[in-house]
């Protein structure tokens, strides 16, 4: 791929990724310091509704300043939490607006002096903000409950300071943005790393297509130059006879039949690269199937004076794509055929065993050589010794083949035969 190409792209990722981690670490502060928060608050609320539901607290409170004495049967023991912990404050207001229990609150009194009674919002929690003796702003949590109004007592106020829980949603900000500052770091390491990881394949498989086209265009000039060749010729001996020229139309037709036959494997090739085939499996009868396909191919290897053996186990029904296997075993028939001279041999044998379908195809051709058994596999692949023999091919038979295997769930392997030559076993599960 061109590098620029490849550069911009890759920048392109990297601030895609970038971009949806920073928003996922975003919207997950966000919504986590939201709850936090909330949550803190409610517990707040929660005691000064609890607080302000408990007679008991409320008669109590007001028994302190003296107010109800022997007026309830409820006066005793309490058993909610001691009412006036540090953070919560109880102020009984008369009327008018004055604070009456100024002796109970205490030195506490100086930070309410400049809070006023606000019958607005009765029964309801607010939030209410005052200031100290030394000026500084205090935030409290707040509900007014109106009294019966026995004796001078009007209003009686429950407030639950907040600054504490300020200071401590205040430094859970901060321990947050510092996550989220790490987290945002470690994101841009990661963003780098996976937009390179995500460029890898796109890279090799960009590679392989164009390695692809590049054999392919180069496949099918070498017969399109045979046949130009040939027909000029032709033009230049415009009296001959068609009989004069067999020869040349003949092997133009030979090279026609191979561009033919390339165009439909590089066809083949290219569809399964992008998925477009799908298998049609019927049942068959695989002895029937075989004995079908392999006695055209007996016949060829006696005319080529080579023995052909066929050793088929049961006949069972299986289920597979049968066009897509004849033309498997086309392309290993094909192979061994061609790389066996006459005088040698090659067996055919089927078996189903322990859930598998086996085929092997042996021959005691010229074989391949271990450190080649991988890449005979590859496209346009062709041995040292096949290329410098007459008998034509493209080296994509057994990519071809390897596909057709992969589709099927199957595995083909490769081994040596005994004493020379190539063993190719097909294995297949039987459902
Ligand atoms: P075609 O595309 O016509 O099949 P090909 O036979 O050269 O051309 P493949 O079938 O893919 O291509 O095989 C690739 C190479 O593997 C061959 O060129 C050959 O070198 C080697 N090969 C395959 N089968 C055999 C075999 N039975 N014995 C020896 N060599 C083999
Ligand atoms: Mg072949």
């Amino acid at each position: 791929m061109n590098k620029q190409l490849n550069k911009r792209q890759r920048i392109n990722y990297f601030l895609m990724n970038l971009v949806s981690f920073a928003s996922i670490f975003l919207i997950l502060g966000v919504i986590v310091f939201q709850l936090v928060q909330t949550s803190i608050y409610q517990s707040v609320d929660n005691d000064l509704e609890r607080l302000a539901t408990d007679q008991k607290f409320i008669q109590h409170q007001l028994m302190k300043k003296g107010q109800l004495q022997n007026q309830s049967p409820l006066l005793g023991k309490l058993d909610a939490p001691p009412p006036n912990n540090f953070q919560q404050q109880v102020i009984l207001w008369s009327a008018d607006g004055k604070i009456l229990n100024e002796t109970e609150l205490g030195s506490r009194l100086y930070d309410f002096q400049a809070l006023k009674l606000s019958t607005d919002d009765l029964n309801k929690i607010t939030n209410v903000q005052t200031k100290d003796s030394n000026d500084r702003s205090l935030q409290f949590r707040s509900i007014i409950l109106p009294t019966d109004g026995q004796k001078d007592i009007a209003y009686i106020q429950l407030l639950v300071n907040t600054d504490p829980i300020k200071g401590t949603v205040e430094r859970f900000k901060q321990i947050l943005i510092i996550c989220m500052i790490i987290f945002g770091l470690l994101s841009i390491g990661l963003s780098y790393f996976l937009s390179k990881w995500f460029m890898k394949p796109i890279l090799i498989s960009w590679k392989k297509q164009q390695e692809f086209v590049e054999n392919a265009s180069h496949e099918l000039r070498t017969p399109l130059a045979i046949i130009q060749a040939k027909l000029e010729k032709l033009f230049t001996k415009p009296n001959h006879t068609i009989i004069e020229e067999s020869e040349t139309i003949a092997l133009s037709l030979d090279e026609v039949q191979r561009l033919s036959q390339l165009t439909s494997d590089l066809l083949l090739l290219a569809r399964s690269d992008s998925n477009s085939l799908t298998l049609e499996k019927t049942p068959v009868k695989i002895n029937h199937f075989l004995n079908t396909l392999l006695l055209p191919y007996q016949e060829l290897a006696v005319a080529e004076e080579k023995q052909f053996t066929i050793d088929l186990g049961e006949e069972q029904q299986l289920i597979f794509d049968k066009k897509r296997i004849h033309q498997l075993l086309i392309i290993i028939l094909d192979n061994a055929l061609k790389y066996t001279a006459s005088g040698e041999r090659i067996i055919v044998f089927s078996t189903v065993k322990n859930g598998e379908w086996i085929i092997k195809i042996s021959d005691t051709g010229i074989g391949i050589p271990d450190d080649k058994k991988a890449a005979v596999f590859e496209r346009f692949y062709r041995g040292e010794e096949s290329r410098n023999r007459k008998t034509g091919g493209n080296g994509i038979g057994l990519a071809i083949a390897k596909w057709i295997v992969d589709e099927h769930q199957g595995k083909i392997e490769l081994t040596d035969n005994t004493p020379k030559g190539t063993t190719v076993t097909l294995r297949f599960p039987v459902k």
